[in-house]
């Protein structure tokens, strides 16, 4: 089946973040007049955390993105790290760690190439609401207001790609059941500069993402880039995790900033209150975490606290194609696994399979689909496993590998079907 746009027709994708990016480059490569709408500003407030990219994130990026120098992190490994400050081998495996703030500045404005695809990036413009239009519903119509006048206006599309994270107003017109739920935890968060740290407490982070695991909860330390993107040893940051078990009531405190606002999943570094921060920091003083860890947390100077939620929507395309999502908009990842930004890769990467012909819509509906199922229900099984009970840990992962059963004897008996 065709792509339900011809080329050189209008794409509009709301949300300008990793999701939306790597599509606007997919879209404009292959022709397309793409317009990414973004409600933030320029300056983007990223977390300052880090990002796993998984083969397939750096697939997209060694196809698609200018990279002028390595821009990630390779760790060997997870390794456990005990009280007594003994490291044990958890689990083997390379992986490419960045920040939010490298990938994203991965994806400089490009001249326009041959292919006659043009893309524009605007700031400052929140999607409001998205309508069908023409007599037969042919196209689409996109209404936004310019958060800065305030002046509303609104975009014909001929396609449009919900790009816009877990709270997506396109999913919303379409699954408006579809919302995220609380995990049950928390994760403080932060980070430092990694030459701040004793000589000791730097080799232990240097090379290796670190954990350290106490009767429901778990602290992560590992290495991420610095400020301006440097991999240098000495210049990166230590990214900083602390996920605790909150009560409904917890939250209620823990979430007002120091502005006396409620946030509701993330408090933002900078608005933590400072009585919130030091009361963690002197719970985890009294229940003897490794040396290098309380060593890590007394060093961070603005923490932020995420907040764990997670979807999964069972549908990611509307309008016979038309509308379309991906990325964070399709399913949210409990963090555990770092694999957001793989996702928003993965997504992009089988739009470029559709518009080339390769797959047809069912086909790229269908891998978006089981994708982002598959890593959601790991994803939950490994929250749980850290932060649950015996049986939600035990629950969660039987679900996982039933999952993962069924879809190899699907794939199995599909083969055997196409041989006969
Ligand atoms: C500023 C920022 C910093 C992040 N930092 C980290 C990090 O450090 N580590 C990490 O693991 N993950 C981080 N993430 C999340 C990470 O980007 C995602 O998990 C993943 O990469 C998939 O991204 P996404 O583009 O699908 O969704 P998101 O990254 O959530 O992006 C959705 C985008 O849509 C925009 N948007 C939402 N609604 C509207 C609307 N109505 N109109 C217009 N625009 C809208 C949002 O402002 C946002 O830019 C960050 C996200 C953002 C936005």
């Amino acid at each position: 089946m065709d792509p339900p746009t011809q080329k050189h027709s209008r794409v509009v994708i709301v949300g300008g973040s990793l999701a939306g990016l790597m599509c606007a480059i997919v879209l404009k490569k292959a022709g397309y007049h793409v317009q990414v709408l973004e409600q933030d500003d320029d300056q983007r407030r990223s977390h300052m955390a880090g990002i796993g990219l998984g083969p397939v994130g750096a697939r997209f990026l060694s196809q698609y993105a200018r990279l002028e120098s390595v821009f990630t992190h390779t760790t060997n490994g997870v390794h456990l790290l005990k009280g007594d400050g003994s490291m044990k081998l958890l689990a083997q495996g390379r992986r490419e760690i960045t920040s939010w703030d490298t990938l994203y500045l991965c994806f400089p404005p490009h001249p326009a190439d041959d292919t006659g695809g043009t893309a524009t990036y605007s700031s400052n413009t929140k999607v409001i609401k998205i309508e069908s239009s023409g007599a037969s519903g042919s196209g689409l119509v996109v209404f936004a207001q310019d958060t800065t006048t305030k002046k509303e206006y609104c975009i014909p599309a001929a396609m449009i790609i919900g790009a816009d994270g877990p709270d997506s107003v396109v999913r919303a017109r379409y699954l408006p059941e579809v919302r995220r739920h609380y995990a049950g935890y928390v994760a403080w968060r932060g980070t430092i500069p990694e030459n701040e740290v004793s000589a000791d407490t730097f080799k232990m982070f240097e090379s290796s993402v670190v954990a350290h695991t106490m009767k429901k909860q778990h602290c992560i330390v590992y290495s991420i880039p610095g400020a301006d993107g440097s991999l240098e040893p000495g210049r990166r940051f230590l990214n900083f995790l602390w996920y605790t078990n909150e009560s409904p009531e917890a939250l209620e405190d823990i979430l007002v900033d120091n502005e006396g606002r409620r946030r509701h999943n993330i408090v933002p570094a900078t608005y933590v209150r400072e009585e919130v921060w030091a009361a963690r920091l002197e719970e985890a003083r009294s229940m003897c975490l490794p040396k290098a860890v309380l060593e890590v947390m007394g060093m961070i100077r603005h923490p932020f606290i995420q907040v764990i939620t997670d979807f999964c929507s069972p549908c990611a395309m509307f309008e016979g194609g038309k509308a379309l999502l991906v990325g964070d908009a399709v399913s949210l990842f409990r963090p555990h696994a770092a694999m957001g930004g793989a996702q928003a890769a993965y997504h992009a990467l089988l739009l470029e399979q559709y518009l080339c012909g390769e797959i047809s819509l069912e086909g790229w509906h269908d891998r978006v689909t089981q994708f982002s199922y598959s890593f959601w229900l790991q994803s939950v099984w490994w929250g749980e496993f850290y932060q649950g009970t015996f049986r939600t840990a035990l629950l969660s992962g039987l679900r996982y590998w039933l999952h993962c059963g069924r879809r190899w004897l699907a794939q199995l008996w599909a083969r055997k079907a196409a041989d006969v």
